[in-house]
């Protein structure tokens, strides 16, 4: 039986665990939201600090060229592409995944002219499914959504669907799909795939080219580390590059920004996906960020991340049982991502009680408490100590109090 002994010992052997040192953490706190928000990484106020004294502060415009200002996205994207199973020059770091998403889908649908679906998942990310809509509105031409359950999409690739868009990790439930089968199975049918990584880049193995995958975006926040509001990434598999065309068609994505020309040429490569001025101070934070995984081995995140959420159910449902929990993610680890999320009736209060002792999960509308395990920085015992505390507190009832039921803007 586990005890929380074996916990700080498997602690000990960890391989990954000197990277948590790489993280600035509260002490008081059980950090299991860097699925939502990654933490501070250690260097970054320092790094920070010279990207706006120096770099800003003294260097002015000149740090454009000079601090490489101009090549942060590409370089950026660089270093997300060996996270992800892509290759230099597949990948940009730039504006949102939402925006991101609809310059990719938008491209997508230009290069399958007469098909007229784009198939998603019904429990896809709202802002995935947002996109679809807004951009099928905006092109006017009878376009459609189609929504398939997971165990019915190869069904609904028909010879009408342009593009298959599916995020890979569930953002409810953390349910992975078989990202080669999916990408095989809309190729077969002569659709592009996009894959949503933002539940996957860092937190689960992805190989965009095994799986030939056409097209991905995904969230510099999350398990990237990059900040509150980081850039989002792109990628665009080589064979798709020259013959790709998104239409926010801004000038950073111009073959040539500084001759001001006064018509659009796209860039070659993966630039033509840019559009405009990037956010230096946030894309450099990202950057500083992703230097943490320069030496990472991603199969020991992988197999650390399955410990942690097989420990994570296993003590919850033996410590819980019997009150109010339901497990509502993949019980096979080899289906789930690196979250775990359980439903309760209540459990907005009770996420709200649990944060209140330190331990900080999120809410999911309905009812799902949903926990984040990020391998680079939790540790063995912060799985036990936060299954701990939740039964205490589903034990004494301390979620049942007014204060805990107040909704804020963001849960
Ligand atoms: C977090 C998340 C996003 C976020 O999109 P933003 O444009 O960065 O706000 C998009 N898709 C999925 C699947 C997400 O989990």
């Amino acid at each position: 039986m586990t005890d929380r002994e074996t916990c700080i010992a498997q602690d000990r052997t960890d391989p990954l665990a000197g990277l948590r040192d790489a993280f600035r953490l509260p002490g008081d706190v059980t950090y299991l939201d860097g699925n939502s928000l990654g933490p501070l990484p250690a260097d970054l106020p320092e790094r920070l600090a010279d990207v706006v004294q120096r770099q800003w502060g003294d260097g002015l415009i000149r740090s454009w060229n000079d601090a490489g200002w101009i090549d942060a996205p590409r370089r950026v994207g660089d270093k997300i592409a060996p996270l992800i199973g892509a290759g230099p020059g597949e990948v940009a770091a730039a504006d949102s995944t939402s925006v991101n998403l609809f310059k990719l889908l938008a491209g997508a649908l230009r290069l399958r002219p007469g098909r007229r679906v784009i198939l998603s998942e019904p429990e896809n990310f709202p802002t995935d499914l947002y996109i679809m809509q807004g951009l099928i509105e905006l092109l006017d031409r009878d376009f459609e959504l189609r929504r398939a359950e997971p165990d019915r999409l190869a069904d609904a690739m028909d010879d009408d669907v342009a593009v298959v868009a599916l995020t890979h990790v569930n953002y409810k439930t953390g349910r992975m799909h078989d990202m080669a089968a999916v990408t095989a199975a809309a190729h077969d049918a002569g659709a592009l795939m996009l894959w949503d990584l933002a539940h996957s880049a860092g937190a689960v193995p992805v190989d965009l080219a095994a799986a030939q995958a056409d097209l991905a975006v995904g969230c510099g926040y999350k398990y990237l580390n990059g900040g509150p509001g980081a850039p989002a990434f792109l990628y665009v598999s080589r064979a798709l590059q020259d013959e790709f065309h998104q239409p926010l068609s801004g000038w950073l994505g111009h073959i040539s920004p500084f001759a001001f020309e006064s018509d659009y040429r796209p860039a070659d490569g993966i630039g033509r996906n840019l559009c405009g001025t990037p956010p230096i101070l946030s894309m450099l934070a990202l950057d500083c960020a992703l230097d943490i995984w320069r030496d990472v081995d991603l199969a020991a995140v992988r197999n650390k991340s399955v410990a942690l959420t097989d420990l994570f159910i296993e003590l919850v449902e033996r410590d819980c049982a019997g009150m109010g929990l339901e497990l509502a993610s993949p019980r096979d680890a080899a289906m789930r991502g690196s979250q775990v999320s359980f439903r309760h009736s209540d459990g907005y209060a009770v996420m709200q009680a649990l944060i209140a002792q330190g331990v900080i999960g999120d809410f999911r509308a309905p009812n799902l408490l949903r926990f984040g395990f990020a391998p680079l920085y939790i540790r063995y015992v912060d799985v036990w100590d936060a299954a701990a505390a939740l039964s205490d507190i589903l034990r004494n009832r301390a979620w049942d109090d007014p204060a805990y039921k107040q909704r804020a803007a963001v849960t």
